[in-house]
């Protein structure tokens, strides 16, 4: 499949590996909007949150079960962070495998713009 994020997780692609299980991969983003900025994915392909399921949507528990283990190990749990998704061309999305960023590290501002 011609996917970049598919292409990170085989292996096919370079990337930091911060976190991997059997159903999830996270790694560093490329273009960091903060301090930490990890992006966080499903190894199963799902374009956009607009395909999450019955059938599927426990793979987002365990997103965040990764997530919550990836705040603790780099040291971000105590003072917050953000975990985004975002969905579609309005949201800006622009890799079309499901995923989550991590931001923290600074305080961040709200509303996004
Ligand atoms: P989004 O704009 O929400 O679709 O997020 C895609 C994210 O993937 C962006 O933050 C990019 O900086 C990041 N990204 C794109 N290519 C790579 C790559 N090769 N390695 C790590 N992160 C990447
Ligand atoms: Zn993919």
């Amino acid at each position: 499949m011609d996917c970049l994020f598919c292409k990170i997780i085989a292996g096919e692609i370079p990337s930091t590996k911060v976190y991997e299980d059997e159903f999830v991969y996270a790694f560093n983003d490329i273009a960091p909007q903060a301090p930490i900025h990890v992006v966080i994915v499903p190894k199963e392909h799902l374009q956009s949150a607009n395909d999450i399921n019955e059938e599927n949507c426990a793979l987002i528990g365990k997103i965040f079960n990764a997530a919550s283990k990836i705040a603790k190990e780099l040291g971000i749990s105590e003072n917050g962070y953000r975990i985004v998704n975002n969905c579609g061309a309005d949201g800006g999305q622009t890799v079309g495998h499901i995923h989550f960023h991590m931001l923290g590290g600074r305080s961040l501002a709200w509303p996004p713009g």
